[in-house]
């Protein structure tokens, strides 16, 4: 994971360079953002942002996850039967692991797996420019309870 602190500073940087006010709710967002704790949803963004700033509106939410996403700062995770998911710590393609029960969202620290994609481009002879890797299964807590 990359330092939270030091992807807060890009993040805010970022915007500023593009000329956007930095309000505290975007702040906030961008916060959250910065560590992705379970790569949350821009509902779960909202849920958390609220607490501190009840004013904030979805929409602000959005705006604000759309810019990061234009400026590559945040990578986004989409599901067909679930809302899309962020991880604004590591802004780059990288595997997911995913609990099918609570939904939370991991990235496994497998050193092997980074290197997966060097081998695919060799076998393969393409030039990789993406890619999408996820791991189903149950998190260590929802086999607790079950
Ligand atoms: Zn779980
Ligand atoms: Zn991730």
């Amino acid at each position: 994971m990359a330092d939270p602190e030091a992807r807060l500073d890009e993040l805010t940087t970022g915007l500023r360079e593009r000329g956007n006010r930095l309000t505290p709710q975007r702040m906030a967002v961008l916060k959250i953002l910065a560590t992705s704790e379970g790569h949350p949803s821009v509902e779960q963004i909202y849920e958390r942002v609220k607490v501190d700033f009840p004013m904030t509106s979805l929409a602000t939410i959005y705006k604000t996850v759309t810019l990061l996403k234009e400026m590559g700062e945040v990578l986004e995770l989409g599901f067909s039967d679930d809302s899309n998911r962020y991880d604004g710590n590591k802004p780059y393609p990288h595997p997911h692991l995913i609990c099918t029960k609570c939904k939370n969202i991991v990235d496994p620290k497998v050193a092997t797996l980074s290197e997966l994609h060097q081998e695919v481009a060799r076998v393969s002879g393409y030039q990789i420019v993406s890619h999408r890797l996820d791991f189903f299964g149950l998190c260590p807590q929802c086999q607790e309870k079950k």
